[in-house]
């Protein structure tokens, strides 16, 4: 239903979802948009499924063959510990996996870099909670080491926030950490390069757009999902992000 027709040829779409906070918006929070109510969560999840769209890993959507279908991977940026309490359940209960970014130095605290917003209230997962996550298959990214805007780093502090939280990571999993997400999005060519020189596969933004149109592995498009999702918003986006007019799935 929604794979583009071009003439004779059919082409697969594949999405990459971004999520943050899965709970009910704080009316106090400056960032309340980035909350996903739980039963919209779960209804999304309905949605994509009844319309035919395969969940499947980061890895997969970035490198593997289309077989035809249309395919969406999941992202949650910043590893709150409302994700592991109302989406983890949810994604083992579905057989679905994700990619989950990690504050390295905010592990088991609160979001410090959203307090100068006056929202650093929200608790992030624990290393044991994390560790739980990568253990049923979830795949653990980094989203640097303080979630600073990384184009105004000068090159040491730079490489030491894309090396460092990588090898943190990957010290304290005991596994490779190849993918990374630039905090607020925030990346240029510099920083582009700085992060193939610290070994990551590849990156993802804010941009919104498919994996097909990424300019490189390490400008992966993403859709952004906030607290109204399910309905007109959700639809426009996938819209414009496939920038084709096609039917899309889970009508309000
Ligand atoms: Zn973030």
């Amino acid at each position: 239903m929604t794979t583009r027709e071009t003439g004779t040829v059919r082409t697969a779409t594949s999405i990459i979802l971004l999520y943050h906070r899965i709970g009910m918006p704080r009316p106090s929070s400056l960032v309340w948009g980035q909350y996903v109510a739980p039963p919209l969560f779960r209804s999304q999840l309905g949605c994509l499924a009844a319309e035919g769209w395969e969940g499947i890993s980061l890895e997969r959507a970035i490198t593997g063959p289309s077989d035809g279908r249309n395919t969406f991977a999941l992202t949650f940026d910043d590893a709150y510990l409302s994700v592991y309490e109302h989406a983890f359940p949810v994604l083992v209960e579905r057989g679905l996996t994700a990619t989950l970014y990690v504050v390295v130095d905010s592990v088991g605290t609160v979001n410090q870099w959203d307090c100068q917003r006056g929202d650093c209230v929200e608790r992030i997962m624990t290393l044991g909670q994390i560790r739980e996550m990568a253990d049923r298959g979830f795949e653990i990214g980094s989203h640097t080491l303080s979630h600073p805007h990384l184009t105004g780093l000068d090159d040491d502090r730079l490489r030491r926030e894309l090396v460092d939280s990588k090898h943190r990571l990957e010290d304290l999993l005991g596994r490779e950490v190849s993918s990374l997400s630039y905090p607020y999005g925030d990346h240029d060519q510099r920083v582009i390069e700085a992060a193939r020189a610290a070994g990551y596969r590849n990156a993802v933004s804010t941009v919104l757009g498919t994996v097909a149109a990424a300019r490189s592995t390490y400008e992966i498009p993403r859709i952004n999902v906030r607290w109204n999702a399910i309905g007109p918003l959700l639809k426009r986006k996938i819209r414009r992000a496939v920038r084709k007019t096609m039917v899309v799935p889970c009508q309000p």
